[in-house]
């Protein structure tokens, strides 16, 4: 499963950035795009399950969900894509073309600052 080796790449970089920092982890913020989009709950199940017995067990994982955008090929104007209503706002024109979508980025960790770490 997708999630499943999501979740191990971003265990291994926070691990990484736990022992150079010497913390302990508390929550993480990631961010995906929708081609490659995770499913928040299994997500959540993978990071848990691949955390338990280290450093990163029991801290909190954020997903943001960054929307896929267009550019209009008439007036250049860049919008979010929806499938539902995909003309562009601007000029009314139907032809546009994707924008790079977001990559599967891990955006922030935060750490416990102090004793116990
Ligand atoms: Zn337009």
């Amino acid at each position: 499963m997708h999630e499943t080796a999501v979740a191990q790449n971003i265990l291994d970089t926070i691990l990484e950035q736990a022992n150079k920092v010497s913390a302990r982890p508390v929550r993480a913020i990631i961010s995906c795009g929708q081609f490659n989009a995770l499913n928040d709950e299994v997500m959540q199940f993978a990071f848990e399950a691949a955390a338990e017995n280290t450093p990163c067990q029991g801290m909190r994982l954020e997903i943001k969900h960054i929307p896929l955008r267009a550019k209009c090929r008439k007036c250049k104007e860049v919008f979010v894509f929806d499938v539902y209503s995909f003309a562009c706002p601007k000029c009314k024109a139907e032809e546009s073309d994707f924008e790079p979508d977001a990559p599967l980025l891990l955006e922030e960790i935060e750490f416990k600052n102090g004793e116990d770490s």
